[in-house]
């Protein structure tokens, strides 16, 4: 039984629970939040999203506003990435739906052109090993087989040949990143595709992250969107570097065929005509809502202005840990998302481990993401990394977080890596997550393919599960970086 409560103390309440979360303003946390520095556009957004929360974006053609926001986003974002008027989409909830929806209408072509074709076998995916998991996602959900291609572990790209190389009769769709979202580098986009467009094979460029990024990036000359003849889909996140709230991306198709195979049809029951464009039945109006306010406020010009202080602010810190040694950016990232292994070229004494920096800088009030290495299918392996994805605000802190990446890399330099503990997610399961984080994640690191989804599963699966007391002790309350909440 739930008493009810006066909303003063439900505000309360929430009020309470959200201090517990790391700031989502100000520059402080180094993925997850894309802050535009503008809170005025926060206030637009969240008015937005309250005009349009009774609304049920499953069918535009009763509620005919979700269907006006829907096609002046869509003709604004192809607009942004070159697409000409064979060029139409949909708006989703996210860049994982966005990722699988363009493998779905893949898919879908591809079984209708194998009907009857007994020789056939299953749709095939074709990607880098930098490709984001939406795509693993996908094929899984989606019944696909894949090819992992590696890339060059030292500069984290792929090679064009190889990329084609992997390609066969079978192959459904070719994954390229603008750019990848571990290195923040880019894939040979505009080396690809001609050849896949002469064997027929379409490519999907995922520009999730660089989307509203690239096209304004001072000194950004690569073709990579639909400028590029070959390229069949894209897919941009406006809850990125779009700046709307979480809850909106956009994914763009060459030719209205690709876009309607990506639908949902079917009149196979008694009740209403069913229509679903992607994923989710019933659907909230609210962040198509909020996401369209924000491209408007802000215009063409006010992500060019976005971009360029997210420039300057990359240009600084790339700087900065260039000074750094121990340490050494991986490859040559695109726009402002880059990782920093330990400087191969250094001996031991004289490296900074990526996990041990996270630990160091996250004392000092900066959350950086902490991503572990990784045996590709060729057997190389790519190096663990430190991760940061830098936003319009990173150039009001600047100073902060460059001293936080020189002292926290003082205090690591030298020190060995935090060995694998394999008590450790027993003790993880019992008492939370722990400060210092390099010890769980050099314990995962080190789990193989099977185990480590399983302990993620069950880390995540027991955070949410009502009967489990999970993390008395460990972080709690106040445990996270100081700054604006
Ligand atoms: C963020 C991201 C995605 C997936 O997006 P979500 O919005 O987190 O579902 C896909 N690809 C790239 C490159 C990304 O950065």
């Amino acid at each position: 039984m739930i008493e009810p409560q006066s909303s003063a103390s439900v505000l309360d309440a929430l009020t309470q629970i959200r201090a517990t979360d790391p700031p989502t303003h100000g520059g402080r946390v180094l993925s997850y939040v894309y802050d535009h520095g503008r809170p005025e556009l926060d206030e637009l957004a969240a008015r937005a999203a309250t005009m349009f929360l009774p609304v049920n974006g499953l069918d535009p053609t009763t509620f005919a506003s979700v269907a006006v926001l829907e096609r002046e986003l869509v003709a604004f974002t192809r607009a942004v990435l070159h697409g000409d008027e064979t060029v139409v989409g949909s708006v989703t909830s996210g860049g994982t739906e966005s990722c699988l929806l363009a493998v779905k209408s893949a898919r879908d072509r591809w079984v209708a052109a194998h009907q009857g074709d007994p020789e056939a076998g299953m749709p095939h995916l074709v990607l880098p090993s930098t490709a984001h998991p939406a795509f693993r996602k996908a094929a899984h959900y989606l019944g696909l087989t894949r090819t992992d291609v590696p890339v060059d572990p030292s500069t984290g790209a792929v090679d064009a040949q190889a990329m084609l190389s992997a390609v066969g009769e079978s192959t459904a769709l070719v994954v390229l990143s603008a750019p990848n979202y571990p290195f923040g580098t880019m894939d040979p986009i505009a080396e690809v595709a001609p050849a896949l467009a002469e064997r027929d094979v379409p490519l999907h460029v995922d520009a999730c992250v660089g989307g509203w990024l690239l096209p304004w990036w001072p000194g950004q000359e690569q073709v990579w969107d639909f400028a590029v003849p070959g390229v069949t889909s894209i897919s941009t996140d406006l809850h990125k570097y779009g700046y709307a709230p979480k809850g909106a991306s956009v994914v763009l198709y060459r030719g209205r065929d690709r876009h309607r195979a990506q639908y949902y049809a079917t009149t196979e029951w008694p009740g209403y005509p069913v229509v679903n464009p992607t994923v989710l039945g019933s659907r909230s109006a609210t962040s198509l809502a909020a996401a369209w306010a924000v491209t408007r406020a802000l215009g063409t010009s006010g992500y060019a202005e976005l971009v360029q202080q997210t420039a300057h602010a990359t240009a600084a810190v790339r700087k900065a840990l260039s000074g750094i040694s121990g340490l050494s950016v991986v490859g040559r990232p695109a726009a402002a998302l880059l990782a920093v292994a330990a400087d191969p070229d250094r001996a031991p004494a004289h490296q900074v481990d990526p996990f041990a920096l996270v630990d160091a800088v996250r004392r000092r009030g900066f959350l950086l993401q902490a991503q572990p290495a990784f045996r590709q299918e060729d057997g190389t392996t790519l190096p663990r990394t430190a991760h940061l994805t830098l936003t319009p605000v990173t150039d009001h802190v600047t100073r902060d977080l460059v001293a936080a990446l020189r002292a926290g890399a003082d205090e690591v330099r030298g020190l060995s890596p935090r060995p694998p503990d394999p008590d450790l997610v027993g003790r993880v399961a019992a008492d939370g997550l722990p400060d210092e984080m390099a010890p769980v994640l050099a314990t995962l690191e080190a789990m193989d393919s099977t185990a480590a989804p399983e302990a993620l599963v069950g880390l995540l699966a027991s955070v949410i599960d009502p009967d489990v007391v999970f993390g008395t002790s460990g972080r709690g309350e106040g445990a996270g970086p100081p700054g604006d909440r």
